[in-house]
C-alpha cells in the first residue's frame, strides 16, 4: 500500500476517504482537514486568541496540538469534574501536554472552587444521571471561561464520531431544538456568550486516535467511568458496523445533514435570553440551569440534614 501524496510506503489506510498515507503526510492531511473546517465555516481567524476546551483525551489535545501548529493563538481549559482517579488522570495528560509545549493551560477544579460540587456530589444529591449534570456545569464553565478570559471563541474536540451519533440521537426522537443547533459553529445569542466551534466536525475517532499516537501526544485512553451503558456509545457501535460496510457514511451522514437537511430545521423557535440573578450568565428565567443545579443540591442537602 503506497502513499496517496508521495507514493512512500503508507503506514495509515483511511477507507472512509479510500486513501492511505505515510506518516508525515498523514499529518499533513490531518493538519490540512482541520484548517480547512476552520476555514470553510469561518470558524476564527489566525488573530483572534481562541479558548479550548480540553479533557486530556485523544480529540481535545490532538485539536490543541494541530491549532498550535498551524500559528493559531490558542489557550487551554481542563475542568477538573472531580470524577475520582479518571479526573486525576485526565488533568495529569492535560497539564503535561501543555508544560511539555510551553503553552498556557487554565485549571478550574469544580470541587475546590466556588460551590465546591463535583459531578459526583450533584448526581448523588439530586439522583440525576451524572452526564446529565456533567454536561450543564461544562457548558456554564466553559461559557464563563470563554467570556471571563475575553476570548471570541469557544473550539471542543468533538469528532465525527461524535457528531453522528449526537445527530442519530436528535433525529431518533426527532428533537427538533436540538437538530437546528447541530452545526459546527454556534453563533451566540446573548454578548456574554462567545462562537463555539468544532473544528473536528469532519474528522473521526480513528484521524485523531492515529495523529495523536503519531504526534506522540500522551492522552488519557481509559474513559470516563460513567460512559459506560451511555446511549451515545450504543450510537457510535451502530454507526461504526454501518462504517464498516459502506465506508464513508458517518462523513456523509453528517455533511449531508448541515446541506440539505439543517436548513429545514432552521424556523425552530430560539427564546430571548436575560441574565443569572446568581451568577450573571445568560439564563432564560431567573436562574441559569447551572444555579437551579447547584440551588437543587442545595435543597436536598438542607432536605437529607432535616430527615437524619
Ligand atoms: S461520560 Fe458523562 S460524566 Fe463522564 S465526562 Fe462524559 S459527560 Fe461527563
Ligand atoms: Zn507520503
Ligand atoms: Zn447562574
Amino acid at each position: 500500500m503506497k502513499c496517496k501524496r508521495c507514493r512512500e510506503k503508507a503506514i495509515v489506510q483511511l477507507r472512509s476517504h479510500n486513501t492511505a498515507f505515510c506518516k508525515p503526510c498523514f499529518v499533513f492531511f490531518f493538519q490540512r482537514s482541520v484548517e480547512r473546517a476552520i476555514e470553510r465555516e469561518h470558524m476564527f481567524e489566525k488573530h483572534e486568541r481562541i479558548l479550548v476546551a480540553v479533557s486530556g483525551g485523544k480529540d481535545s489535545l490532538a485539536l490543541w496540538d494541530a491549532l498550535v501548529d498551524l500559528g493559531y493563538d490558542t489557550e487551554g481549559l481542563y475542568l477538573g469534574l472531580g470524577i475520582g482517579a479518571y479526573s486525576r488522570a485526565s488533568e495529569a495528560k492535560a497539564r503535561a501536554f501543555a508544560d511539555r509545549r510551553g503553552l498556557r493551560l487554565t485549571v478550574v477544579p469544580l470541587d475546590e472552587t466556588e460551590d465546591g460540587l463535583g459531578i459526583p456530589t450533584v448526581a448523588a444529591a439530586t439522583r440525576r444521571p451524572p452526564c446529565s449534570a456533567c454536561g450543564t456545569f461544562k457548558r456554564h464553565h466553559f461559557d464563563r471561561a470563554a467570556f471571563e478570559g475575553g476570548f471570541p471563541v469557544l473550539a471542543t474536540g468533538h469528532n465525527l464520531d461524535d457528531e453522528a451519533a449526537r445527530l442519530m440521537g436528535n433525529v431518533l426522537h426527532w428533537q427538533l431544538p436540538y437538530l437546528a443547533k447541530q452545526r459546527p459553529v454556534l453563533t451566540p445569542t446573548h454578548p456574554k456568550f462567545v462562537r463555539k466551534v468544532r473544528p473536528l466536525f469532519r474528522t473521526s475517532e480513528l484521524e485523531s486516535a492515529t495523529y495523536a499516537f503519531l504526534r506522540g501526544i500522551e492522552y488519557v485512553v481509559e474513559e470516563c467511568p460513567n460512559s459506560h451503558g451511555a446511549t451515545q456509545l450504543v450510537y457510535k457501535e451502530l454507526l461504526n458496523k454501518l462504517e464498516h460496510q459502506m465506508p464513508g457514511s458517518k462523513l456523509a451522514f453528517v455533511t449531508d445533514f448541515l446541506s440539505r437537511g439543517l436548513p429545514l430545521f432552521q424556523s425552530a423557535p430560539d427564546g430571548g435570553l436575560g441574565e443569572c440573578e446568581r451568577c450573571g450568565m445568560p439564563a432564560a428565567g431567573e436562574l441559569c440551569g447551572y444555579c437551579r443545579l447547584v440551588a437543587e443540591v442545595g435543597r436536598r442537602r438542607t432536605q437529607a440534614v432535616a430527615h437524619s
